[in-house]
């Protein structure tokens, strides 16, 4: 039975409390783990990668429940130096002689079932199952398909309109990025996005995100904005404010008009760093706005730590309007909030006539949604705004 284990956000051990931390959290492990696993052969890989071999395993009953031992000796708080540290553990494990009977096909496998685990969330096992290989070759495909798609210029932005319920007027539209391929047909970002984050393909991409959005902005009438999306990985990368301000100086438009949509995820790693760059972007002039609000852990925390131009309500709130129930009273909690805060709010995901009604009552100022319009291409950016559609909601005011 091999072992592949990988700590859960060792980064952030290191980055919070320091490398010499994280180096006594590595040890506390390991000791943990050669005295709980005797017989075990056990090596670090490096990083806070682990390896562990163990002979001998015979009946499936006994490997989850040695998964499980294993995972235990990573789930400990550790005190470092008076401070305490969470340590947790993804596992992915290959079996000989089914998942291979060779030493480097056990690791092979047991690092794609590791991969696995990991995109299940944190502290979980996986056992290797044929599928994954299958799953491998697939993501290396895509892969390679979208270095080319960068490359040829395959992406697309749509944009969809943002609309000011106070003002009762369009403010501007949203980026969202597509990908034409050239056998596969539009791509959504969903199945892209995650694994051009993975690869760090994101920074090209993000990159030609930006100059794309502005340059299209630049072309719509001065009072429209356009938000763009940025992902963590962006964040942490050495000159987003650089290429932001060329992006912005190349189009010719004001800072203003460009707002940057950010997750809750940018603060898990590096908060410093983070912390300096939304300050460097204001100071340029564009706009942040907090994206899919009250999905994550700690969302009302997060609203302390920077003066947010805007909070993005997330969609599963606005869904939710329709069922009845308190959804209106969380609506109103954030509005409130964000009102005293001095930060706009926008709704996305609106999608019905009444889900609109509670929401403009709740205090809500803008929204977002198919009601009003799906994301357009930009051709059909400038169709849109010529017809009487972005007029829609105002005339059912009246
Ligand atoms: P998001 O930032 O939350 O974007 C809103 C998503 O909700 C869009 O999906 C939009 O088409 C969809 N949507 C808007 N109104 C409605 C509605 O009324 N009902 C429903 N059911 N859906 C609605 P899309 O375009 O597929 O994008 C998905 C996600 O991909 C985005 O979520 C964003 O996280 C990411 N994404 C898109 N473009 C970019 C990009 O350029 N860069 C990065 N890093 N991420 C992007
Ligand atoms: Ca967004
Ligand atoms: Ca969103």
């Amino acid at each position: 039975m091999v072992i592949y284990v990988d700590l859960d956000d060792f980064k952030v051990v290191n980055d919070t409390l320091g490398h010499p931390a994280g180096d006594t959290l590595l040890r506390n492990v390991a000791d943990h783990l050669m005295a709980e696993l005797k017989d075990a052969t056990i090596a670090r890989l490096g990083g806070d990668e682990f390896a562990i071999l163990i002979d001998g395993v015979d009946s499936d009953d006994s490997l989850a429940a040695i998964a499980r031992k294993v995972q235990a000796c990573f789930m400990r708080h550790v005190m470092i130096d008076g401070q305490q540290a969470d340590c947790s553990a993804s596992i992915g494990i290959a079996v000989a002689p089914g998942d291979g009977t060779d030493g480097n096909t056990l690791m092979k496998h047991a690092d794609l079932a590791l991969y696995r685990a990991k995109r299940e969330g944190k502290s979980g096992h996986h056992f290797f199952e044929p599928s994954l290989d299958e799953q491998a070759r697939i993501r290396r495909q895509m892969e390679l398909d979208l270095r080319r798609a960068i490359r040829e210029g395959e992406f697309e932005l749509y944009f969809q309109p943002l609309y000011s319920l106070t003002e009762e007027k369009l403010k501007g539209f949203e980026a969202l990025i597509r990908w034409q391929h050239p056998e596969h047909g539009q791509i959504s970002p969903l199945e892209f996005i995650p694994l051009a984050e993975e690869t760090g393909l994101i920074l090209p991409i993000g990159e030609w995100v930006v100059r794309e959005a502005c340059h299209q902005a630049s072309m719509w009438s001065d009072d429209l904005s356009v938000a763009v999306n940025v992902s963590p990985k962006q964040f942490v990368s050495p000159d987003l404010t650089g290429k932001i301000l060329q992006a912005i100086a190349s189009s010719g438009i004001s800072p203003q008009r460009l707002e940057l949509e950010i997750t809750e995820s940018i603060f898990i790693a590096n908060v410093e760093k983070t912390m300096a760059t939304l300050y460097s972007l204001r100071e340029l002039g564009v706009k942040i706005a907090l994206d899919d609000f009250g999905t994550g852990y700690s969302s009302l925390s997060y609203l302390r730590s920077f003066p947010f131009d805007k909070v993005k309500i997330d969609r599963s709130f606005v869904t939710d309007l329709a069922n009845g129930g308190n959804g209106h009273a969380i609506i109103r909690a954030i509005t409130t909030l964000a009102d005293a805060l001095g930060m706009e709010t926008l709704a996305e995901g609106v999608e019905e006539f009444d889900q609109l009604d509670i929401l403009r009552r709740e205090g809500c100022r803008n929204v977002q949604g198919f009601l009003l319009s799906k994301p357009l291409s930009a051709q059909n950016v400038r169709e849109w705004m010529q017809s009487d559609e972005k007029l829609k909601f105002g005339s059912q005011a009246a």
